[in-house]
């Protein structure tokens, strides 16, 4: 099957309300303009300058997200375009997308990203942590970004059970920093999880969007 099939395909499988990101990382340009021309708009990548790169050569209706760590140094590589930020892991980060943004003229949707893996590898925030931010005088001078959501990552593991508590956990985190600090506020609605893996168990713990790659454009011949 090619990637047009078999991304509409997929798509068919999501319950209304949940955005397929369509994760190219380390795919080539021709891959993406394939599932472009299929009608697939939104894509994720995870590095700052394969982003950059590929968003200059494509279609510049393409939605783009980051979904992968991000340097504070970085952002002004993306600032002019990018549509979401899933992984803002920290209120310096938060800054830098802010001034970048403002050089822009712009305010850039993100999520930040919650530490639901017991993993030590994976990036991510503790609530608390996310709840200090909020409670910041400079987050409340933050005046070109919004806090859509949260994104989070599971441990990789054939323990759905751990899966799901992990899911559960971003789950009710959201609904309380919604109950918070976001009441009335409509665009706070936005729970990214679920990758090639477990994103059946995701969208039954309510995500609205999966990240999906190698299910979509195969396996990556590199690890990241
Ligand atoms: C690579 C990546 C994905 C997609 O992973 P697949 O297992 O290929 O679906 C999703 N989210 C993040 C943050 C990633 O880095």
């Amino acid at each position: 099957m090619n990637i047009g099939d078999s991304i509409l395909e997929f798509k068919k499988k999501l319950p209304p309300g949940v955005r397929l990101i369509a994760v190219s990382k380390t795919k080539p340009e021709d891959l993406i303009l394939e599932a472009y021309n299929a009608g697939h708009k939104i894509f994720g990548e995870n590095k700052a300058q394969e982003l950059s790169r590929k968003y200059n050569n494509l279609p510049k209706d393409i939605v783009w997200h980051m979904i992968g760590h991000l340097q504070s140094n970085k952002v002004k590589y993306i600032a002019p375009f990018v549509s979401v930020i899933h992984s803002v892991d920290s209120l310096k980060l938060l800054q830098a997308i802010n001034k970048e943004a403002e050089k822009n003229g712009r305010i850039i949707d993100c999520l930040f990203q919650l530490k639901i893996a017991r993993e030590e590898t994976k990036f991510g925030m503790e609530p608390e942590e996310i709840k200090s931010i909020l409670l910041s005088d400079e987050y409340r001078t933050m005046k070109n970004i919004r806090i859509i959501g949260l994104m989070g990552m599971a441990t990789f593991t054939d323990n759905q059970q751990q899966i799901i508590t992990e899911f559960k956990f971003l789950h009710d985190t959201f609904f309380s920093l919604q109950r918070e600090f976001f009441q009335g506020v409509n665009y706070f609605r936005e729970r990214s999880m679920g990758m090639s893996d477990d994103y059946t168990l995701a969208v039954q713990e309510g995500s609205t969007m999966v990240r999906i790659g190698s299910l979509i454009f195969g396996q990556r011949n590199i690890i990241n």
